[in-house]
């Protein structure tokens, strides 16, 4: 069988010039006879591949030197207890709810301080970014949470909420490396590369320096879990997740080939357009979510009728367009088109969805 269309949410579709160099390197890494799930991570040859790794990330988004970039392990998730455990100084942050990963953030940051929800698109089961340009943010709060885009419902900021002078930490995870971004606007930006940068097993935190504390305000922070032990081991602290940053280097070398941000930012608009368009005119499928708040990476869809999805699921996966599937709290479909989904496979979806629409109309 040969490759399918791909359109899981995560783990997620890679670019096939990167799965090609990385099983032609499998056996002999540049020569050194063996492959680099077998080496030392104390080795020279995986410090180069991780110092390119850095490098190729730093170019990419363009991060200034007064930032970290620390590969660790944990998750995403992992990261919702680092991030208050090491910045909720005055014990107390703001949070907006758009949807169940915020949500996590936010009760995980619950357990370690005051974390209050100052926004929140619950109402209408996070089909919308709220208004975020005026607040109501605790001026003693450390930081303004958000995730920026929405893997399970499919909306993302197209604007910064207006964090009124306070730091903004953002989980990227569905929306990393897609578009240009200026890290300035951020303290901390971190993401589970496992949706648009590698494969499983690896998060990337890219943290102001200042905002890396000597001793982490939370008491009994874990060493592992405290920034400045990853941060001043340079992501070494112990055995990191060799392959994962090679696989990321892979993928950033690709972005980099391809015309960087810019050039993916433009490739993601128009696949998104095509299969947006087609939904706005279909009389089948619709998009589930606020057209002005649309996510470039993940578009879910209904027909309105359970069985007529579940049809379409069986139908299109027995084509080659696979895990279409919904998240389960949501249903319907959602195709995720992430960075490393070429204009083809969108293309065949869209086709695939305008034979069924007019056999089933
Ligand atoms: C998938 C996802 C997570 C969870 O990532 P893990 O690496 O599995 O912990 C967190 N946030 C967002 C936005 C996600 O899409």
């Amino acid at each position: 069988m040969g490759r399918v269309y791909n359109f899981s949410a995560g783990p997620a579709v890679l670019p096939e010039e990167v799965l090609r160099t990385a099983a032609a390197e499998i056996m002999d890494y540049h020569g050194c006879g063996q492959s680099v799930m077998e080496m030392s991570h104390r080795s020279k040859v995986f410090q180069g591949i991780i110092d390119e790794a850095e490098h190729d990330i730093r170019e990419l988004m363009g991060i200034p030197d007064n930032y970290e970039v620390l590969f660790l392990q944990g998750g995403a998730y992992q990261q919702f207890a680092a991030v208050p455990m090491n910045l909720m100084k005055n014990g107390k942050a703001a949070y907006i709810i758009t949807g169940q990963w915020a949500k996590k953030a936010w009760k995980e940051a619950k357990i370690y301080g005051d974390a209050v929800a100052v926004a929140s698109s619950e109402d209408k089961t996070f089909t919308y970014i709220p208004d975020c340009s005026d607040l109501d943010i605790p001026e003693d709060a450390d930081y303004v949470y958000i995730c920026e885009n929405n893997t399970i419902y499919g909306t993302k900021y197209h604007k910064l909420p207006n964090t009124k002078g306070h730091v903004l930490v953002a989980d990227v995870s569905s929306c990393f490396l897609s578009e240009p971004v200026n890290v300035n606007d951020y303290g901390v930006i971190y993401g589970g590369v496992q949706k648009n940068v590698g494969p499983a097993g690896m998060v990337i935190s890219i943290i102001r320096k200042d905002l890396i504390p000597e001793e982490p305000p939370v008491a009994n922070t874990p060493t592992m879990l405290r920034w400045k032990t990853q941060a001043d081991a340079h992501s070494l602290f112990n055995t990191p997740n060799c392959w994962d940053i090679y696989m990321c280097g892979l993928v950033f070398k690709w972005l980099k080939e391809n015309g960087g941000l810019s050039a993916v930012k433009e490739r993601n608009e128009k696949k998104a357009k095509l299969l947006y368009d087609y939904l706005d005119q279909s009389k089948l499928f619709h998009g589930t979510v606020v057209p002005a708040d649309r996510s470039v990476m993940n578009v879910p869809f209904v027909t309105g009728n359970a069985d007529m999805d579940a049809k379409f699921v069986a139908e299109s996966s027995a084509y080659g367009l696979v895990n279409i599937k919904g998240h389960r709290s949501v249903g319907g479909m959602r195709a995720s088109i992430y960075n490393a989904m070429p204009y083809e496979g969108v293309e065949a979806l869209v086709n695939f969805m305008d034979k069924f629409e007019k056999e089933n109309s």
